[in-house]
């Protein structure tokens, strides 16, 4: 099974993918995890990420294809897969469908996340992840508040602000979604394999909301 995360910077696409891979046995793999460990570690990689990241753009097609290309024949995620955060360009979907049909898969479901922009932004500003590598658990100041002020629920580490998480960032990230990646909410659409989901306070739906309803929206498929 190979499902896919879609949606802007903010919607949730971490949280619900955690909660989902917890649900359904399945890894979750994020780019964006990917390439944080790698400019934690100072790699080759990591150095050239960080150039784009660090102003809110996207890394390159070629160097973000190869990764998953490389990422998805590792055993663990052999029988399945939540990818987080990729595709992000037509491109990327192109090359995902093909990488895909070489090893007899395809992507099963796209779960498209919503939200408001002014609600993505406080909740960018809000946002706090775990330190630890090994956890990356993610809360919310106000909406999911840790019970220790800064420490991790789960492991105890101390959370953390990203470093592309400010509000100028945040804004060019979103311009980029608009531009780069919405695209494939047709191009999903099209393959006829497209959930989409509102994720709002207005109406009380947030990420945990949402896992429910994909989970109950797999077993009916
Ligand atoms: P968010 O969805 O909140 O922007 P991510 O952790 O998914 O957070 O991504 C962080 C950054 O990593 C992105 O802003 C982008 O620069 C880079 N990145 C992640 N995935 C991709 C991808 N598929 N293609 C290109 N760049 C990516
Ligand atoms: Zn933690």
């Amino acid at each position: 099974m190979v499902i896919i995360m879609l949606g802007a910077p903010g919607t949730g696409k971490g949280t619900v993918a955690v909660l989902l891979q917890e649900k359904l046995g399945i890894k979750q793999v994020s780019t964006g995890d990917i390439f944080r460990k790698n400019m934690k570690e100072g790699t080759e990689l990591g150095v050239l990420a960080e150039k784009y990241i660090s102003k809110g753009n996207l890394v390159p097609d070629d160097v973000t294809i190869k990764i998953v290309e490389d990422r998805l024949d590792q055993p663990d995620v052999e029988n399945g897969v939540i990818l987080d955060g990729f595709p992000r360009t037509v491109k990327q979907a192109e090359e995902l469908d093909k990488i895909l049909a070489k090893r007899g898969k395809k992507v099963d479901k796209v779960i498209n996340l919503t939200t408001p922009d002014e609600e993505i932004i406080e909740r960018i500003v809000n946002r706090r992840v775990c330190s630890n590598q090994e956890c990356k658990a993610v809360y919310n100041l106000v909406l999911n508040p840790p019970k220790q002020e800064n420490l991790c629920d789960k492991c105890g580490s101390k959370l953390v602000t990203r470093k592309d998480d400010t509000e100028e960032t945040v804004r060019k990230r979103l311009a980029n979604y608009f531009e780069q990646t919405s695209p494939l909410v047709e191009y999903y659409e099209k393959q006829g394999n497209l959930l989409t989901e509102l994720v709002s306070k207005s109406i009380n739906k947030l990420g945990k909301d949402v896992a429910e309803d994909v989970v109950s929206q797999l077993k009916k498929d």
